[in-house]
């Protein structure tokens, strides 16, 4: 229960999942990498998102949009000031936002010095100062912790309205005058901008829904807590366009659609909770976001936004090229249809990488297992990682029991048998014993022993991960057994 983040990194590095980008140079600030389990665990999770957007909802389809957009885009979204710049009436959420980063990477420091107590201590308060969007007593606390803003120097509190949160880069090859483009810091206008090449191709009537997993890429000013918060990430959004008027109820529908998915996935049901935003940007009717009990506190994991027209809105004026969808449904007050609007949207926006932690530190578990009993009795713990089987970087793993008498022929055939439908593993060196500690630290969810008695009649034990159970069943019997408990 009490897991430190500082435990995750360790382990995430030490068993391949997460690594620090360009390490051997120190390391790159907030850019991760993810190594041979880590790349399962996330396609896992991408794959299982994908799926529960677009197979499990006739009305959702995806795209793969570019990185790179028209610089206007960011124009029309508000990320770049330009005719309309909907970031003013934003100011408090960047300043609570400003506030957040400042304090919290003091209490790193006072982590760094040794005294854990005073940093959560820090944290604490200015989660409660922002609970109760005390702005003045967040800028008080800035003042007392004498902390000073990079941004402006001094110990105070920079009013800086927007900070620009955008990589950009050359655009044009020969012309250096060229205007930059920028790496998308969402991927949600990819989306919008392809909403009606996508309805009319699609064929899709409202409401309906455009999904997207992609990176995007944020200067986030302070970078801690591994991947929460990295300068280089990937979001899964769903935009669903509704008729104006109906986005309430689509609000609550997707709400609650989303915090299932969670809770199917294995994060448990106590450490998911529902933060209501009390601050809206204008344009947005209700926003809420899906927090996680991280070992540094509840944080956000997926953003659900009700976000009216402003989007497409905001293309149609600066593209002049209308966005909008003739709705042929009758309405019930008129008797006619309901005619040419710009329609409303309603976006759940999820971060692979936060998922990504909150699953690892979820499935992340020290037990202390008994055994034997009076005096034989002895006592030892182990690590391992209670993932979801459908998120399992490896299904099963296959021991030979020794070396010899045909075990590993044995092992090879069965691997060979079901490596269609499984990523496997044959382990064939050390004890039994240790050879199940290393699939427990990576989460393998069955371990299949190739024994003497098998060589005899084709059956071979399986145990369990959770339970350490093992059961005798037949070689035949494997695909079935497994493939019911991977699946999701
Ligand atoms: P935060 O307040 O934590 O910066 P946000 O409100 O800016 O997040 P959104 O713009 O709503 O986040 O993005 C949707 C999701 O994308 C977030 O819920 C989060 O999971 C993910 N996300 C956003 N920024 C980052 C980042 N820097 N690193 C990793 N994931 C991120």
């Amino acid at each position: 229960e009490n897991t430190q983040l500082k435990d995750i990194v360790a382990h995430a590095k030490e068993y391949g999942f997460v690594f620090q980008s360009s390490e051997i140079y120190d390391g790159l600030a907030a850019v991760y990498d993810y190594g041979p389990n880590g790349v399962e665990l996330k396609n896992n999770l991408k794959r299982l998102w994908w799926e529960a957007m677009t197979q499990l909802h006739g009305n959702v389809v995806g795209i793969d949009a570019a990185i790179f957009m028209d610089p206007r885009t960011w124009e029309a979204s508000g990320h770049v000031a330009g005719f309309n710049d909907p970031l003013i009436d934003n100011l408090d959420s960047q300043k609570r936002y400003r506030a957040d980063v400042l304090i919290e990477e003091k209490a790193a420091e006072y982590e760094r010095a040794g005294d854990p107590a005073r940093a959560a201590a820090l944290t604490a308060t200015l989660g409660r100062l922002l609970t109760e969007n005390d702005l003045a007593g967040v800028k008080q606390l800035i003042l007392d912790e004498k902390i000073v803003d990079p941004l402006s120097g001094s110990a105070k509190w920079t009013d800086v309205r927007q900070f620009n949160l955008m990589f950009s880069t050359q655009g044009s090859a020969v012309d250096s005058d060229a205007p930059p483009v920028y790496l998308r810091p969402e991927t949600a206008q990819g989306i919008f901008v392809n909403f009606l090449n996508v309805q009319k191709s699609a064929r899709q009537k409202i409401p309906f829904g455009i999904a997207q997993i992609g990176k995007a890429f944020r200067n986030e000013i302070v970078a801690r807590q591994f991947i929460f918060r990295m300068r280089e990430f990937e979001q899964m959004e769903m935009q669903f366009f509704v008729r104006p008027g109906t986005e309430g109820e689509w609000y609550d529908t997707w709400k609650a659609a989303r915090r299932r998915f969670h809770e199917a996935i294995g994060l448990a049901p106590e450490k998911l909770r529902f933060h209501d935003h009390d601050k809206l940007a204008h344009y947005a009717k209700a926003a809420v976001d899906i927090e996680y009990e991280f070992p540094f506190g509840f944080k956000e994991i997926e953003g659900i936004h009700s976000r009216s027209d402003f989007d497409l809105t905001q293309h149609q004026n600066l593209s002049r090229k209308k966005q909008q969808y003739f709705d042929n449904d009758l309405n019930p007050d008129t008797g006619k249809p309901y005619g040419n609007y710009v329609p409303y949207v309603v976006e759940t926006s999820v971060g692979a990488d936060r998922l990504f932690l909150a699953t690892l530190c979820q499935a992340y578990q020290e037990e202390t297992i008994t055994e034997g009993e009076g005096e034989e009795q002895t006592t030892k713990t182990r690590t391992l990682l209670k993932l979801h089987p459908a998120l399992a970087p490896i299904k099963a793993a296959i021991f030979p029991l020794v070396r010899k008498d045909g075990m590993p022929e044995k092992a090879q055939e069965i691997f060979d048998s079901l490596r269609f439908d499984f990523r496997l593993v044959i382990e064939d060196k050390d004890a039994i014993g240790k050879r199940y500690t290393r699939q427990d630290l990576i989460g393998t969810p069955f371990c299949i022993v190739v024994d003497g008695q098998t060589l005899e009649d084709d059956t071979v034990t399986v145990r369990d991960r959770d339970t350490r159970e093992q059961t005798r069943m037949p070689i035949s019997a494997l695909r079935a057994y497994i493939g019911e408990r991977v699946s999701f």
